[in-house]
């Protein structure tokens, strides 16, 4: 069986190229054409095209049912699809990830980065192509593009111009990562063209960021003197409601790189940290809401209010406050926290607070702690304290320390944030 070419490399766009669809495109005269180029370029030594595995030049033949394909000089040594078997298809990525330097487009950007970072002051030891060793793995090692330090950060820039060898990405950013050195990928501009972020773990694995030079930002970082790049994030906004995720583009300087030291991440726009604030800005307008409707006793009936809990759950579920047995007592407990808050008996029959608090304190014995603060916090000590009800109560309470319920703590530090600091660093 004869090992045809299956893909090539542009040396000069860097693009790779699948053989059958191109021949397969190529009327008889141009095939002509492409065979003479093909031999012209390789004496020439001024190669174009070179198989995508061993970079070596090609040339194509015919054979006499008509068929075309691209061979290796036979002069040149061995390309590893020759010897099948040999290498596993993790060694002919690898294979492939490194010819991709060798190309035109790829030594650009490199020398365009390398020229800029030399001179930056923010930066220093800024090398191309240095290897990189293990530091607990003998033997192994990495070469990438350039790497150096921003102010005291150790970092490696690997250039992508496209996005194909994923695996290959995945499996640097481990050894970085295992290194303690952070990880700068940049893509040419031409290999966003048709980059679906919702399928790269390369972006969702560096904080929602990357980074792209394209000729704006080539033009930019000349003017300026600093090496500038456009960053491709995602940012979360909020809209009716509701977290929308939505891209964002923007030139930045590499002063405002951040740099992460516990995930060895270079990023830019901080996704988490605004979702996690907008996620509060979110749960603290439910719980107002659903204090109103607490508090605000309507006429509606058992059934409505009900459907009604229901929702404000599930969208507390949302917002990661998970309700762990959605009980009586825990609904108990809830208005007798907010009678407190509010100072008056809220959906129990009791005369006044300390009617109430008797009975929570007798029959609640778990939710003591929480409850004595919220006695405390909202100021009802005067119409409580005194009676000696409720001494005798406290005074049980420090002797038997009762087991406390812990269940609901998330729910209540979000529902009462006065008590959240007693409740989510308590110890007892
Ligand atoms: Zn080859």
């Amino acid at each position: 069986m004869k090992r045809k070419i299956q893909s090539l490399r542009n040396l000069i766009t860097g693009d790779t190229i699948n053989a059958d669809k191109w021949l397969a495109s190529l009327k008889e005269p141009e095939l002509f054409v492409l065979r003479g180029k093909l031999k012209r370029d390789y004496k020439e030594s001024n190669v174009e095209f070179v198989c995508e595995i061993c970079n070596q030049p090609v040339y194509l033949v015919g054979n006499i049912k008509k068929e075309h394909y691209f061979k290796h000089w036979q002069e040149l040594g061995d390309c590893p699809i020759k010897t099948s078997g040999k290498y596993s298809q993790k060694e002919i990525n690898r294979m492939k990830y490194n010819g991709a330097k060798e190309s035109k487009a790829h030594i650009e950007i490199k020398e365009h980065l390398y020229k800029m970072l030399s001179v930056d002051h923010l930066c220093s030891q800024v090398n191309k192509e240095k290897v990189v060793k293990s530091i607990d793995i003998e033997g192994w090692w990495k070469k990438p593009d350039i790497s150096l330090f921003v102010r005291d950060n150790n970092v490696v820039i690997e250039i992508q111009l496209s996005t194909t060898y994923l695996d290959v990405i995945v499996d640097r950013t481990l050894f970085y990562e295992k290194n303690e050195t952070m990880m700068l990928w940049v893509f040419a501009e031409k290999a966003m063209q048709g980059f679906r972020f919702t399928e790269k773990d390369i972006f969702y694995n560096n904080k929602r960021n990357a980074f792209v030079i394209t000729s704006e930002s080539k033009k930019i970082s000349k003017e300026n003197g600093r090496l500038h790049l456009l960053c491709c994030y995602q940012e979360p906004s909020l809209e009716n409601d509701i977290i929308k995720d939505k891209w964002t583009e923007q030139i930045i300087s590499i002063e405002e790189l951040k740099f992460d030291k516990n995930q060895f991440k270079v990023y830019y726009f901080n996704y988490e940290q605004h979702l996690k604030s907008l996620k509060g800005i979110l749960l603290d307008s439910l719980s107002k809401q659903f204090e109103s409707f607490w508090v605000n006793q309507d006429q509606s009936g058992e059934e409505v209010r009900g459907r009604r809990i229901i929702d404000f759950i599930v969208k507390f579920n949302e917002l990661g406050i998970e309700i762990k047995e959605i009980s009586h007592k825990l609904f108990n407990i809830i208005s007798a926290l907010y009678s407190l808050k509010h100072g008056k008996v809220i959906k129990y029959r009791f005369p006044n607070l300390l009617g109430l608090t008797n009975m929570i304190l007798e029959e609640y014995k778990d939710y003591t702690y929480i409850y004595l603060w919220a006695i405390h916090t909202f100021n009802r000590s005067e119409d409580i304290s005194s009676a000696d009800s409720f001494k005798r109560k406290v005074e049980r309470y420090k002797e038997e320390k009762p087991l406390q319920n812990k269940d609901h703590d998330n729910f209540l530090a979000i529902l009462f944030p006065e008590l959240s600091g007693k409740i989510i660093n308590r110890n007892n």
